[in-house]
């Protein structure tokens, strides 16, 4: 399909509807960072969406956007519980709850100096990565598993992995109430068991930052935030547990989709009445993989402290924790009209404004903090939501990728970037040379264009600028 895009502003396209789209396509993004013809199928994608029962508004797609599985990565879609709305795995991708955490430490650059190496050896020994077990938790069984999966962030605090604080500032209090251990699989729990508290591969990263530029004074004190300032930042998810979970409902709804008489121009897309057995299932799966990366994220905070702490004596306390990959039951106005909707955001984060009755009352004067990394060799972002925001309150999670990791791999050598960005001030310590290519920053688009993008579209306003001093690489 051919796919024609309307320009409404320098940051907005519109994908018309036609064929058996319910609604348009919008794509918040500049030229500049429109998905490339060749090859990126992202904007078909979009359109894709666009087909979904009970989709409301439009299949958004973010200034990050690239092709995904079924759904585009930095996609966007919301359908009407109550009109037939369908929930869709694929729209919250394989690593469910995938997300970012933002640690600030009591220490700023130039003091951290003379000990950053060490800070980076110890974070380099005591981070559990690359495919496979090897969590800082490990689980004796199921039952524990299921605490996990229910209590999520805050049955690791429970257990003496972290403070009472740090829940407040992580996305619902750190677990969805909503989660259903019981429809999670043998198989998948036996995946989980043994990788609570590690990052996984690749994507996945432990990074020690700097804040390198404050845009919003007011909401970077309010975030913990001073010019100067090492942070560290987490990204990882859901591991083998929430993959699994994925896999399981995926086939349970593409051979039920006959029966909801579903038709779909593409299988990538299978999905379930919201209100279904199957679509139920699914949330309840989905929530408790949730629960899952969000303890798992816990767990390697608490490793971040004990690091800091032997390393460079001061405490780390968490700025906010949100994940990118989740469907969300919210409540939000659709034709003037307040709707129950099945938010999907894969590859997106949710972005709350200032005084949106789902903050904590700490965040409420200056709205949800919203993280953006970038990559290992340029900047990441703090932003914070706008209340325009029409996109269901949704950002970009990222930089989003240009070059697939097959074409990473052809043109760069992981040994030679390491000695690049060594040179350029950033200690890495990969688990892999390949995983280091994989996730070279050429690989990925401009970062600085993205964010900027994203506040020109109005979802979102920049907060800090952050530059990587060290990463650990899944
Ligand atoms: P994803 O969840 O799609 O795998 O990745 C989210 C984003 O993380 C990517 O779009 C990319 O911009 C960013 N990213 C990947 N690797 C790194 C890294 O090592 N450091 C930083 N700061 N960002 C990264
Ligand atoms: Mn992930
Ligand atoms: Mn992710």
């Amino acid at each position: 399909m051919d796919i024609t895009l309307v320009e409404e502003s320098p940051f907005r396209f519109r994908i018309e509807r036609r064929g058996a789209m319910r609604v348009p396509g919008t794509v918040f993004a500049t030229r500049a960072l429109l998905p490339e013809a060749a090859g990126d199928q992202a904007l078909e994608q979009v359109a894709n969406v666009a087909t979904l029962p009970g989709v409301v508004r439009a299949s958004f797609a973010m200034p990050d956007v690239h092709w995904g599985y079924g759904f585009p990565i930095g996609g966007v879609a919301a359908t009407d519980v109550e009109a037939g709305g369908v929930v869709s795995p694929g729209g919250v991708g394989f690593d469910i709850s995938c997300g970012v955490r933002l640690l600030a430490a009591g220490i700023d650059r130039d003091a951290l100096e003379p000990r950053l190496r060490e800070l980076m050896d110890v974070l380099g020994d005591t981070i559990p990565r690359g495919t496979g077990p090897g969590g800082l938790w490990r689980l004796p069984g199921r039952p524990q598993m299921e605490e996990v999966l229910a209590g999520g962030a805050g049955y690791a605090v429970e257990q003496g992995h972290g403070v009472p604080r740090d829940l407040t500032f992580c996305e619902d209090y750190g677990a969805l109430e909503e989660a259903d251990p019981s429809q999670v699989g043998a198989r998948a729990v036996e995946r989980g068991l043994r990788q609570v508290g590690s990052l996984g591969s690749g994507n996945h990263f432990l990074e020690v930052q700097a804040v390198d530029r404050v845009h919003d004074e007011k909401a970077a004190a309010a975030f913990g935030l001073r010019p100067g300032g090492v942070c560290v930042m987490i990204h990882c998810g859901s591991r083998g547990l929430g993959h699994q979970v994925c896999t399981d409902h995926v086939r349970v709804m593409d051979r039920s989709l006959r029966r909801f008489g579903i038709s779909l121009p593409d299988r990538q897309l299978a999905c379930a009445p919201v209100v279904s057995p199957e679509g139920r299932a699914y949330l309840g799966a989905m929530a408790a993989a949730a629960n899952y990366g969000r303890a798992n994220r816990q767990l390697l905070t608490e490793a971040v402290r004990r690091a800091f702490t032997s390393a460079a004596g001061v405490e780390v306390d968490l700025v906010y924790d949100v994940s990118h990959n989740m469907a969300k039951t919210e409540t939000h106005e659709v034709d003037g009209v307040p709707r129950r909707l099945c938010v999907h955001r894969k590859g997106a984060t949710r972005a709350l404004p200032p005084g949106h009755p789902d903050l904590p009352g700490e965040l409420s004067g200056a709205g949800q903090p919203v993280l953006i990394p970038g990559t290992m060799g340029t900047a990441s972002y703090v932003l914070v939501g706008e209340p325009g925001n029409d996109a269901f309150l949704s950002t970009c999670h990222g930089a989003g990728r240009v070059w697939s990791r097959h074409q990473a791999l052809r043109r760069v050598r992981g040994e030679e970037l390491r000695g690049r960005l060594e040179s350029e001030g950033v200690a890495v310590r990969p688990s892999s040379w390949r995983g280091l290519a994989e996730e070279t920053p050429e690989a990925y688009k401009d970062v600085d264009a993205v964010a900027a993008a994203t506040e020109g579209a109005g979802l979102a306003h920049l907060v800090a600028r952050l530059v990587p001093l060290g990463v650990v690489k899944g």
